[in-house]
């Protein structure tokens, strides 16, 4: 027995095996005592000399403000590579503000001293206890030289003592860690804008993007890449959260999304505390029916070694086999055939602020943005083409002669938009709204659908709209209750006229086709919604931690609910309401029906005037005549001949 302990003592030893090596980090550290910066007061090599009140604090704070200076760290050059078996961390001995200077704190491993190629070891999600060691095991297979601890947003890193144990080795990428189980994304600048964060749309910085993949059957999927970031959007650009437009320097495949492309992003969601609006939307797009929905996925996000939260990677819209699928233009297509397309547009509320010659106003007052092509040797003469275009459909739609604007456009693509759009309640539908022209093709065809923040009731403006929202409201696009639903220039007349063109059976039947084919109900969404509430319940704690707002009104705002569950809870009841109102609205279920809680075999069958005329457990024999039926928890409309 004694042999066989002393075996396991030893293979313990070697797993455990504390690390030491040459202390790096951030140069100076600061003198509180007067407040000077220092290279020998609070050093660097306080983080390891065991003693648990001697620390490590940095000269310079990293902060979301300090966008100019790398965030500041401590760690070790081991010599060699190691596979890192866990990590330990005491915070600063400072009782009341020491404790959570360590919260949302990270390790990390690289084989570059500059780690520029690092991946995360470990993030810490609660804050320390002062004169205590304490201890993450680390799920990390890939062997590392250089291991190192990032202090959180806000703090002068400020570690009291770092211990690394591991054992020698290459190792492999059989497993690597993820903040959650969600991917993680992993971002680090390099070169002339090493360490910092972007702060504009306009300079690109050189990145490696990295991808880490968890499945569920325990295998790691690791993509890296170059290219480049810099912030994107245009109000969520102003949050502290910072959206992210990446562009890889050759087109990639990532994930699961279907489009191999250079483009893609990174979307932030500040407003919007469910952070599901987005996918929700997408999907309800998806069920009605729609060409083209932007490819969405939960992920978190390291940027330079910070942890930044959950957002959304989508695809970039644009022209793309499995984005926008049009022809896209070459710079030497200015005239003929050529000059016809493919062409990506945007009624765009924000026009103006895309500079001189990328867009133009309408004849009846739409601004609209020419998103592509946006290099040409002539593109005066694209945008001028496409401007002729827009207004000859413009005036097809304002004759509300639907055989006319049916010459010039997809009515069904535009019909799915404005359902979508009125589904979710989306303030901004027709802000932004996307169409293109394929190359000698007549007609233009509207979508994706994009930005869904403040959908599905999450804008002060609307707000009241959805709560007396009854059989008799008008569409929210109509409304102008507290503020009103916002339009991009007249784009609000656009839409009318084309409701005025005779489109009620195609809106009844594209409705109708959605509800009982696609799947557009309200009880299959809020499974939908429910799947990707627990998908994303991990991450949304360390998002709600690096940003505390959960109980401040941010963005449009109307309430702060003060707990996750609650705003989730909150965009169900949405959808079962608003699923109810449109399928009254369209008149795909008459007015005064409810529908019922799935209860398979139980039917319930109530005549056009609303009266319930049979309930129970089979289909009766029935007189001729219309009938609403709810069966299984499908209510049809439903004409017996016999
Ligand atoms: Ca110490």
């Amino acid at each position: 027995m004694l042999i066989f302990a002393s075996l396991i003592g030893q293979n313990i030893g070697k797993a455990e095996q504390k690390l030491s090596g040459t202390v790096i980090g951030t140069e100076y550290s600061v003198n509180y005592s007067n407040f000077t910066k220092s290279t020998t007061v609070n050093t660097k090599y306080d983080a390891f000399d065991g003693n648990l009140d001697t620390f490590f604090a940095s000269w310079d704070r990293s902060s979301i403000s300090e966008t100019e200076i790398p965030r500041t760290w401590v760690g070790l050059d081991l010599g060699e590579k190691y596979v890192i078996s866990k990590v330990g961390w005491a915070p600063r001995n400072a009782p009341g503000f020491g404790e959570r200077r360590v919260q949302l704190g990270l390790f990390e491993g690289a084989n570059l001293p500059d780690f520029t190629d690092a991946v995360p070891l470990y993030l810490i999600p609660e804050p320390g206890i002062i004169g205590t060691m304490s201890y993450a095991d680390v799920n990390c297979s890939r062997g590392f030289r250089y291991v190192r601890y990032l202090g959180p947003d806000d703090a002068r890193c400020n570690i009291a003592e770092l211990e690394f144990y591991g054992e020698p080795g290459e190792g492999d990428d059989s497993h690597l860690y993820t903040v959650s189980n969600l991917p993680t994304v992993v971002i680090y600048t390099n070169g002339d804008f090493y360490g910092r964060d972007p702060v504009d749309k306009v300079n690109n910085y050189t990145s490696t993007i990295s991808i880490i993949s968890n499945k569920d059957d325990g295998t790691t999927t690791f993509f890296t890449a170059p290219g480049t970031t810099r912030l994107r959007g245009n109000a969520s650009m102003g949050f502290d959260k910072k959206p992210y437009r990446i562009k890889f320097d050759k087109k990639q495949n990532i994930l699961d999304a279907p489009a191999k492309a250079k483009k893609w992003t990174l979307i932030n969601s500040w407003g919007d505390k469910t952070m599901l609006r987005n996918s929700v939307s997408f999907e309800i797009a998806r069920r009605m029916g729609m060409d083209y929905v932007p490819y969405c996925r939960l992920v978190d996000v390291i940027y330079n070694g910070d942890y930044k939260g959950t957002y959304q990677l989508c695809d970039q819209v644009e022209i793309n086999t499995n984005r926008v699928n049009v022809t896209e233009m070459e710079i030497t297509d200015v005239d003929g055939d050529a000059l016809t397309g493919g062409y990506l547009m945007e009624v765009d509320g924000y026009a103006e602020s895309e500079g001189e010659g990328h867009y133009f106003w309408s004849n009846r007052g739409i601004p609209v943005t020419m998103k592509s092509p946006d290099e040409s040797n002539d593109l005066p003469a694209c945008l001028n083409y496409i401007y002729n275009y827009f207004n000859a459909l413009e005036s097809a739609v304002w004759s509300e002669n639907r055989a006319n604007i049916c010459r010039y456009m997809d009515l069904d693509s535009f019909l799915k938009l404005f359902l979508v759009g009125e589904m979710t309640g989306n303030t901004d539908t027709f802000w932004s709204t996307y169409f293109s022209k394929e190359r000698n093709d007549d007609i233009v065809r509207f979508g994706p659908i994009w930005d869904n923040d403040l959908a599905l009731d999450n804008d002060y403006r609307t707000h009241n709209y959805f709560i007396n929202q009854s059989k008799n409201s008008e569409w929210l696009f109509e409304t102008s209750s507290g503020g009103g639903s916002s339009k991009a220039g007249s784009m609000g007349d656009f839409v009318r006229h084309i409701l005025n063109s005779v489109v009620s059976d195609r809106i009844y039947n594209l409705w109708s086709n959605a509800l009982y084919n696609g799947g557009l109900e309200s009880r299959s969404l809020q499974e939908y919604v429910d799947d990707l509430a627990e998908e994303i319940d991990l991450s949304q704690q360390y998002n709600f931690k690096r940003w505390p707002i959960l109980d401040s009104l941010e963005h449009l705002n109307f309430q702060a609910l003060g707990s996750y569950d609650a705003e989730v809870r909150y965009l169900r009841n949405y959808i079962y309401n608003r699923c109810v109102w449109m399928n009254v609205k369209t008149g795909v279920v008459a007015s005064g029906v409810t529908e019922l809680p799935a209860q398979p075999d139980y039917v319930e069958i109530y005549n056009l005037q609303g009266v319930k005329v049979y309930s129970g457990n089979s289909m009766p024999s029935l007189d001729r005549g219309i009938y609403i039926i709810n069966r299984g928890g499908t209510t049809r409309k439903v004409v017996i001949t016999k």
